[in-house]
């Protein structure tokens, strides 16, 4: 018996084999889940599509996280073919490289706000979306990071928008905890993944990492997916509103 036999769900955020999606993909696909994925754009479903039809998926949907009616049209289709779903990997973020290299204080309003829209909105509008598709309850991950709470060097805008997201993790949960649907967040430590490309010092991160943090080196796209299963499973049935750290978090030694 799987922790996650019986259970349906989607993924947003696969871009390729090195997502953070992935990892979490592959453990719920072991653990006996049956998953539907989304792609961004023509370009990512050449490389979305093998990956989600190796896990022996059916269903693989465009979805821009930035339209509202892409959105609503991926849980229509949930419906139409599923009836009902029991959990949603929200693995997405975006903000222009340019954004994310320039001070903070130059942020413009342009980039600001597309990063808030595509990393932090996107998760209450998926949320609506889903709520009708979890009549009997369910749970909701998503992604974060340390900048959320601290000023990590090079994370800009992201911080500001993770921040939201985490703050909105919360709220979604006070709310939606009287329907059995848990909302929770798993903040990763550095991973090289093509939205970690776009965010400056990153190597650098990763060596802070190796030196100071409590397991004395960087996690793997498996952890974060071991991880998010737990919070997706039955075995989370109490934890809602959480931020669950995978890299040790604040405890990272001072020099
Ligand atoms: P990734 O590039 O593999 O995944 C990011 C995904 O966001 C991609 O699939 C991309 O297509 C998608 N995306 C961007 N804009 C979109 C839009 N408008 N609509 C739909 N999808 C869109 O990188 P990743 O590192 O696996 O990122 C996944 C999540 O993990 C992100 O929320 C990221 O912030 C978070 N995270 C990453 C790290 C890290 O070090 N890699 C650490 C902590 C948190």
């Amino acid at each position: 018996m799987g922790l996650m036999d019986g259970k349906r769900g989607v993924i947003f955020g696969v871009a390729n084999n090195r997502s953070i999606a992935w990892g979490i993909a592959q453990q719920l696909h072991e653990a006996g889940a049956e998953l539907a994925f989304t792609y961004l754009n023509e370009a990512l479903e050449k490389r979305v599509r093998p990956l989600a039809e190796s896990l022996g998926s059916k269903i693989i949907l465009p979805c821009d996280v930035g339209s509202d009616d892409e959105i609503a049209a991926v849980f229509t289709e949930l419906e139409q073919q599923w009836g009902t779903i029991d959990f949603v990997v929200h693995a997405v973020a975006f903000a222009n490289r340019g954004e994310l290299k320039k001070p903070f204080s130059q942020a413009s309003r342009e980039g600001f706000s597309l990063a808030m829209d595509i990393s932090a909105y996107s998760l209450v509008a998926m949320t609506r979306y889903a709520l009708p598709l979890m009549p009997e309850g369910g749970s909701i991950v998503t992604m974060t990071y340390l900048g959320a709470v601290m000023a990590v060097p090079g994370y800009n805008v992201m911080g500001v928008a993770k921040a939201a997201l985490e703050a909105s993790v919360r709220y979604l949960a006070a709310e939606l905890g009287p329907q059995k649907i848990r909302v929770n967040a798993v903040s990763a430590g550095p991973i090289k993944t093509l939205a970690a490309s776009g965010v400056g010092n990153f190597n650098e991160k990763l060596r802070t990492m190796e030196e100071r943090s409590p397991l004395r080196r960087t996690v793997s796209q498996d952890e974060v997916g071991k991880a998010s299963l737990y919070l997706l499973s039955d075995l989370a049935t109490g934890v809602t509103g959480e931020i669950h750290y995978v890299d040790g978090g604040f405890n990272i030694s001072a020099e």
